[in-house]
């Protein structure tokens, strides 16, 4: 009796650990996609209107459009909001007062991008061309660890991350737009990516690949390399909506959560990840939304557009679904959650911003 007693005690003891605990973390960016999609759907103005719509009304109507608030964004985010909204929680719905926001004064990419990573929303970084980043980030100080040394990496669409995350001075490999992957000893899978990508069409010429390409070198990398904190930054969603084709930045972002789905699927059927992984869903900066013209814009000048949403997910993370609760959360603040979640207390020379774990119990 005492052997099948202590035999269920640890049975019991081992499946409250590995529900509780994160030992892998995904953080997955898509730039300036905007709450009023996450939370609202598309919206049916900018969608009618000809200058916007790609002359093809029809098609966003069929693909994306319900008159009932929850159905509609649905059909834009099908992962987000059946998955994570079972098992996760969703941040920044301003029509309950959940609000998220930039903290750096600016509204655009780099702040924002340094925001999230760094924990400091410092005003010196001031411009997309800034020179690579004074400040220590997140993954860097992760990847000083000694059970997570080498075994932290980046992808980005968009050439500034290697600035963003000081990819010289970090230490971690920074993957981005053109870069090629695999590094010396690429797999076959690399290979083909490499040559897809070289050849590929570059609507937003050499500083931005489309986001397949990040997508897939990321995945890859995750299940060839088996790398415990991931970056994964996108960056259609912004070229889109900067262009004004509001078919093409709500295909974009249908896109992200499709991927996220697939990533979802990948981590909790590979026992190197499953139950053990938890991802961070965000965005660096929102957009306008009072006039017409504004969604496709984002900086100080543009009402509104620091206003921004996460989603998390994983073990120990209470399935709160979306937030519905009056509360000021700060991009600042992710970079230290993203440190505690899996149990280090991250600390570098600038000022880091508090975590919001109490949050997640
Ligand atoms: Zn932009």
């Amino acid at each position: 009796m005492k052997k099948i007693i202590s035999a269920v005690f640890i049975a019991i003891a081992v499946t409250a650990y590995s529900q509780d605990r994160t030992e892998n973390i995904i953080i997955i960016t898509t730039d300036g996609f905007r709450w009023q999609e996450v939370f609202k759907g598309m919206d049916s103005a900018i969608a009618n209107n000809p200058k916007f719509n790609q002359e093809d009304s029809i098609y966003l109507f069929n693909k994306y459009w319900s008159n009932d608030v929850n159905q509609r964004r649905k059909k834009l985010m099908p992962f987000l909001w059946s998955v994570v909204e079972a098992k996760g929680q969703l941040y920044g719905n301003r029509i309950y007062g959940n609000k998220v926001d930039n903290a750096n004064p600016y509204w655009f990419s780099y702040p924002g991008y340094n925001e999230i990573m760094t924990g400091y929303a410092d005003t010196a970084v001031n411009s997309n061309d800034y020179p690579p980043n004074p400040n220590m980030n997140v993954l860097e100080f992760l990847n000083k660890q000694t059970k997570l040394k080498g075994r932290v990496a980046a992808f980005g669409a968009w050439e500034a991350f290697d600035r963003i995350l000081n990819e010289k001075r970090s230490g971690f490999p920074v993957i981005s737009a053109f870069d090629s992957c695999g590094g010396k000893n690429p797999t076959a899978n690399e290979k083909l990516i490499n040559a897809m990508l070289k050849d590929s069409y570059r609507p937003f010429d050499d500083h931005e690949c489309l986001d397949v390409f990040t997508h897939y070198e990321a995945m890859e990398y995750l299940n060839t390399k088996n790398p415990k904190v991931l970056y994964i930054a996108y960056g259609e969603t912004d070229e889109w909506a900067h262009a004004g084709q509001y078919r093409s930045y709500l295909d974009a972002g249908h896109q992200v959560d499709a991927w996220l789905s697939k990533l979802w699927k990948f981590i909790q059927t590979d026992s190197r990840y499953k139950n053990k992984t938890t991802i961070f869903i965000t965005t660096d900066h929102g957009r306008g939304d009072k006039k017409k013209e504004e969604w496709m814009n984002h900086n100080n000048k543009i009402e509104d557009a620091h206003e921004i949403w996460f989603a998390v997910m994983g073990p120990g993370i209470k399935a709160k679904g979306e937030l519905k609760t009056d509360m000021q959360i700060y991009q600042q603040q992710f970079a230290q959650t993203i440190a505690k979640l899996p149990g280090y207390t991250f600390k570098a020379d600038h000022p880091i911003a508090d975590d919001i774990m109490y949050l997640f119990k």
